[in-house]
């Protein structure tokens, strides 16, 4: 379960997570911004409920109201919660210890060195301005001089970067033509094999593309308009009618693109191409130099993600004239590297990217963008930097214990499943005994030995730290696996399940008030961060987690029969979820939220298992107000609390593979004991009669 967060294209990955619990979201400063009074005794903020609303009415309002009806949505922000409010207290704290650092004369590690230089150089906005385009130049020089056909394969090639994971981060984005992810393979899971992935749109999704609605074409208009003052930025001329011909080439490779639901699919994902393939099975390119561009001359097997957007983009480098592939590379490069380019470019892109397509009104703080921006390139440094100082030890044990109680709770419950078949209930056994669990940070820190990085260059430190990930990646194919490894950084507020690696990742920053509090009771622990335990342990026994092995390697290890009634469970909590209707005219979609919400529910049931066990005085009341039982519920509540924007949430409705928080909350009609917590009773509007509640674990 990844939790959920800001918006920005960079994002909008992390958002389409399936296997990360939330899309990111700040929490922790609404907390202590507004000062609120939290019953530390309870571990629930009393002051943000409503408590003239029925439970059994309105859940979400009666936990949450007195919160919803004191929060602004802040100027910068597309939405604002209790992850985002976490989110935003962590990188201020990062901040402020870079700063200090930096001034401080005392010798640095190498980590703290590239840490700070990153963050000053980004920082430095008198030395952007005066460099002005001057760092672009090259690239669009290279660009330029492409002589024909073969020369733009090579470029495309060279363009290449490991900037996309589908299984983990579920980032499917690039501005590439493809992206490429690094892992261990479908079908050989004990080497790094590599993946090629869709790619090259600058809207975030083919629908942005396809879909004929007012608003759509509202942002496609404002999109066209957005190249077009790109382009006059870089100093081209004719830019509307370059404009429109890139984004006419940019609509064909949508066409060609698969669906966020279709790349979901890993079965459909699994193609195994031979280097001999590609010029068969996607012609037009001249793929060998595309692979000597991306110095990949010698690797032969590759497994193919999207077979059709690779067979339709090679079919566009054939009939698009070169002069066009060319704009199109100029518009890409400038728009990739904007942030780090002169005010007016960056301005531009958050018009763009922020305002016409999240509805921020406000661009963040210099600050913060540069912290955003060096977590994205170097975030093991800053990491460390941020561990060192803020995640004790005593924080790490209390996790760690409490993860043991909510597997062993996972555990009975597969026991008592009535529906697994005995052989399906060894494997699901077995791979619950070999799962990793890293807590805080990773075992061994990425150490970016090699790469560059100066105070006095934000546009060549990215280039550089992009291509340092990149080159580090490839020289790894073919190489043993490290099922350790992390794929987020301790300081995001964020979980992860690698179904893969049969690994999870709790970062330090999500170990945190008011998710984690080791003063708190552990009901209210057990009800916020325990149910994200527990929705990231599902997923490893969910239909994507069915799908791999206790070795990672992709084998369906359930009978038919197991998946047929896990189907008709699904089926029902489907049904569910295409009623909650967040607007008129659209409505959340159970089907591509379906795996996020099922492990909402395993999780939330686990952790109250988890929780019951933990706690000697379960049952009995922790506070004057609640018993633990509805402690438990109030702090899952409060843990998703949550304002988006419209088009925010629109935007989140139609790309995100997780529900909008608010219906994330609405996971206790399914469960038992939330009914005889609360005394919800039938005619109550979130009633449900115990035969239509969804049980599938
Ligand atoms: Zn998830």
């Amino acid at each position: 379960m990844a939790y959920r967060t800001s918006i920005g294209i960079r994002r909008l990955s992390t958002r389409l997570i399936r296997a990360t619990i939330f899309a990111a979201a700040p929490l922790a400063i609404a907390f202590n911004l507004q000062a609120a009074p939290i019953a530390k005794s309870a571990g629930i903020d009393e002051a943000g409920m409503n408590k003239s609303t029925l439970p059994g009415n309105d859940f979400y309002e009666f936990t949450n109201g007195g919160w919803l009806s004191k929060t602004e949505i802040p100027a910068d922000r597309g939405g604002w919660g209790a992850g985002a409010a976490l989110g935003d207290a962590t990188n201020a704290r990062i901040i402020a210890l870079l700063e200090s650092m930096a001034k401080n004369k005392r010798l640095k590690t190498p980590a703290e060195k590239i840490a700070i230089d990153f963050y000053g150089a980004y920082m430095d906005e008198a030395g952007i301005e005066a460099r002005g385009v001057a760092p672009l130049k090259p690239l669009l020089q290279d660009i330029a001089a492409i002589a024909d056909k073969h020369g733009l394969a090579r470029a495309l090639g060279a363009s290449l970067r490991a900037d996309v994971d589908p299984l983990n981060a579920t980032n499917y984005f690039t501005e590439n033509l493809f992206g490429l992810w690094v892992a261990q393979g479908f079908n050989d899971p004990d080497h790094y094999t590599p993946y090629l992935l869709q790619g090259g749109l600058g809207l975030p999704d083919r629908a942005f593309y396809l879909t004929d609605s007012a608003r759509m074409n509202e942002l496609r208009s404002k999109y066209l308009a957005h190249i077009a003052t790109m382009l006059k930025l870089a100093g081209l001329d004719d830019a509307d009618a370059r404009a429109n011909r890139i984004y006419a080439m940019e609509r064909k490779l949508a066409e060609a693109h698969t669906s966020l639901e279709d790349s979901q699919d890993v079965l459909k994902a699994n193609n195994l191409w031979h280097r001999a393939d590609f010029s068969s099975k996607a012609p037009g390119m001249d793929w060998s130099a595309f692979f000597a561009g991306a110095g990949l001359a010698k690797q032969d097997v590759y497994i193919v993600w999207h077979p059709g957007a690779l067979a339709g983009a090679a079919a566009l480098v054939d009939s698009v004239p070169l002069a066009d592939w060319q704009d199109y590379l100029v518009f890409h490069t400038v728009n990739h590297f904007s942030r780090v380019l002169p005010k007016a470019f960056a301005d531009q892109r958050f018009a763009f990217y922020g305002t016409a397509l999240s509805g921020t009104p406000q661009q963040q703080p210099r600050n913060k963008r540069a912290l955003a921006v060096a977590n994205a390139a170097v975030g093991d440094a800053v990491g460390q930097i941020y561990v060192a100082r803020y995640f004790p030890a005593s924080s790490k044990a209390r996790a760690q214990a409490m993860v043991a109680n909510i597997v062993k709770a996972f555990d009975k419950r597969i026991d008592k499943l009535d529906w697994m078949a005995p052989a399906t209930r060894q494997q699901a056994k077995e791979k619950l005994k070999t799962l990793y669990v890293g807590i805080g940070y990773p075992d061994r820190w990425e150490t970016y030995r090699g790469l560059r990085i100066t105070r006095d260059d934000a546009f060549g430190n990215q280039q550089r730290a992009e291509l340092f990930r990149y080159q580090e990646q490839i020289a790894r194919l073919g190489k043993k696996v490290d099922a350790r490894e992390w794929c987020m950084s301790p300081q995001e507020v964020n979980a992860v399940n690698m179904p893969m690696q049969n690994a999870l990742n709790f970062p330090a920053a999500i170990l945190q008030p008011p998710l984690f509090d080791a003063s708190a009771p552990d009901a209210a622990n057990y009800g916020a961060i325990g149910s994200v335990i527990g929705h990231e342990i599902s997923h490893s026994f969910d239909d994507q987690g069915s799908q791999f092995d206790s070795r990672g390697r992709l084998r369906d290890w359930w009978t038919a029969e197991d998946m047929a009634h896990f189907k008709t469970s699904s089926a029902a909590l489907v049904a569910q979820y295409n009623d909650y209707k967040p607007f008129s005219d659209l409505a959340i979609n159970g089907q591509q939220t379906l795996s996020e919400n099922l492990a909402d529910l395993a999780g939330l049931a686990a952790a109250f298992d988890g929780y019951r066990a933990a706690s000697a005085r379960a049952g009995k009341p922790s506070s004057a107000n609640y018993t633990d039982d509805q402690v438990f519920f109030i702090a899952f509540s409060q843990g998703w609390r949550n304002k988006s924007r419209d088009a925010q949430l629109r935007q989140q409705i139609l790309t995100d593979g997780h529900s909008p928080a608010q219906y994330r909350t609405l996971t206790v009609r399914n469960i038992d004991a939330w009914y005889s917590a609360f005394e919800v009773k039938p005619g109550q509007s979130l009633y449900l009669p115990p035969e239509k509640r969804v049980r599938v674990w």
